[in-house]
């Protein structure tokens, strides 16, 4: 608990970021915490149930800085998931929905085996829509996907609902 507090109080309010009414949750005074970080990674870790992933899946960009701590921390291989146009070999490619238009992620195609037990990282979960692509293409890829992880999830939100195909996991929850 004192270890969860110590996360939750290196997290900062930023109202009107990235645009007017958006209270966004700035997560880089914790980066730069040397043990709130640490201790970020290791609740991320604890959190984790049965057996344990091969590789931990990041999604761009914040979720490379916790997804790779954490798969160090594990021992685990790192997948980055990509905005388009980034990964320089053949990739799977998913289109989601934004709340003006569309975005899409990408993987390479040889990340890993069919089967292989993967879990997705990020800082926070919002509207979910970052997540389900992430998950679409470790489908596509054939993976297992063990789970979602995330430092901080935007509970009012309810993107847990439509989360019914790995079970979620988040350290705070707003
Ligand atoms: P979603 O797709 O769930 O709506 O949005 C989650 C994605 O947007 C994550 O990749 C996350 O990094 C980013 N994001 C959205 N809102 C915030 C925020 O308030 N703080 C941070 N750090 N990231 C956010």
């Amino acid at each position: 608990a004192a270890a969860l507090a110590r996360v939750e109080g290196l997290i900062r309010d930023i109202p009107d970021f990235p645009k007017p009414g958006i209270l966004f949750k700035d997560i880089t005074p914790l980066l730069g915490d040397a043990e709130g970080f640490r201790l970020s990674i290791e609740l991320l870790a604890d959190a984790i149930e049965g057996p344990g992933p091969e590789y931990i899946v990041g999604t761009e960009s914040r979720g490379f800085i916790f997804g790779a701590a954490l798969a160090f921390h594990l021992g685990a291989g790192f997948i980055p998931v990509r905005k388009p146009g980034k990964l320089p070999a053949d990739v799977h490619s998913c289109e989601y929905q934004l709340e003006y238009g569309t975005d899409a992620l990408e993987v390479h195609r040889d990340a890993l085996h069919r089967g292989a037990r993967t879990l997705i990282v990020d800082d926070l979960l919002a509207t979910g829509g970052t997540a389900r692509a992430t998950g679409d293409l470790l489908r596509r890829l054939g993976a297992e996907l063990l789970g979602y992880s995330f430092v901080i999830e935007l509970t009012f939100l309810n993107a847990r609902q439509q989360m019914t195909d790995a079970p979620v996991m988040s350290l705070i929850r707003y």
